[in-house]
């Protein structure tokens, strides 16, 4: 997942078992993602696949940080698919399989882009050799407009464009946006990279002649626990609080895994109340503005003091 700012709350290098937390879990998201390339085909539902890779990550001893997004061409992200998703991916689709793994809270973020018409060959390879060039040059210290600058030029060396307004993320204990953004363009910031920090770098590039930018869809298929501090009418919209509380924290989740827990269609009208009186919020779907499809990749990165590790 991609975008948004929120405060850091930790400092200074990982004490060993975390950073054991934060291997495993990205072991499990490389594998997932990695799986993921293999399964995915023109004609299949995306309720399948999300599903699939969700029970992947449990099978493997992880928890999903996040609903598998599965985006498709001109949108970037944040779909996952709703209840009942009759979806399927279209023929000579671009697809984005985008990951999260949690271990303790600890969360690995990965994404690779698989497409199903070799004209988005191209894209693909200069997404990924972008994220490359990134992780190349990550080390503490380095100003954080470097690595967008480093990303962007070797964007613009293959002749594609970046999305000048989705960018990579610090990770923190259960917060999938925490601490700093990497934009995927230069810009002005005295921001640096700091040892100890987890960092999710995510390259999104369109073609040349595309806007370069995405912006908020209708669709909202996942959400997000904001607030527990407020005064609630019915006791079915407490109780589903409580239930995001304890199960998902302040973690993205999907409206597929309420549905799971409640037998009737009774958690809707909770999930509404919830939502209007702002406990949750939830995250639009992000589509690309002049509709040109979009390619991603991602890995998330431990910044040691003397090493870097790839997590994913
Ligand atoms: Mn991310
Ligand atoms: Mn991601």
């Amino acid at each position: 997942m991609s975008h948004s700012i929120e405060p850091s709350t930790c400092k200074g290098p990982l004490p060993d078992e975390v950073l054991e937390k934060y291997i495993r879990a990205g072991k499990i998201a490389a594998r997932v993602r990695e799986e993921a390339k293999r399964i995915v085909r023109e004609g299949m539902k995306l309720l399948e696949i999300c599903e699939t890779i969700e029970n992947m990550i449990r099978d493997l001893g992880g928890s999903p940080a996040f609903p598998c997004n599965i985006s498709v061409n001109e949108v970037a992200a944040h779909y996952t698919s709703p209840p009942n998703d009759a979806r399927v991916i279209p023929e000579g689709a671009l697809v984005k399989v985008d990951v999260g793994v949690h271990i303790d809270g600890y969360i690995a973020d990965t994404a690779a882009t698989i497409c199903f018409s070799p004209e988005y060959e191209d894209m693909i390879h200069a997404a990924e050799r972008a994220l490359e060039a990134a992780l190349r040059i990550m080390r503490p210290g380095l100003m954080i407009s470097r690595v967008s600058s480093e990303i962007q030029s070797v964007i613009e060396r293959y002749g594609f464009k970046p999305i000048s307004n989705l960018s990579g993320h610090e990770i923190g204990r259960y917060m999938i946006h925490a601490g700093k953004s990497i934009p995927n363009v230069s810009h002005l910031s005295i921001e640096r990279i700091r040892s100890g920090g987890v960092y999710a770098i995510e390259p999104f590039i369109t073609f040349k002649d595309a806007a370069g930018r995405v912006e908020d869809g209708p669709e909202k298929y996942i959400f997000r626990l904001v607030k527990t501090k407020t005064a609630l009418k019915s006791a079915n919209a407490k109780s589903l609080l409580r239930f995001i509380e304890e199960n998902f924290r302040t973690l993205p989740f999907a409206e597929r895994w309420l549905k799971k827990r409640y037998a009737s269609e009774s958690y809707k009208t909770a999930l509404s109340e919830l939502l209007s009186s702002k406990c949750l919020m939830a995250y639009p779907v992000f589509i690309e503005v002049s509709r040109r499809p979009v390619a991603q990749a991602e890995h998330t990165v431990y910044v040691g003091e003397r090493d870097i590790i790839i997590l994913t």
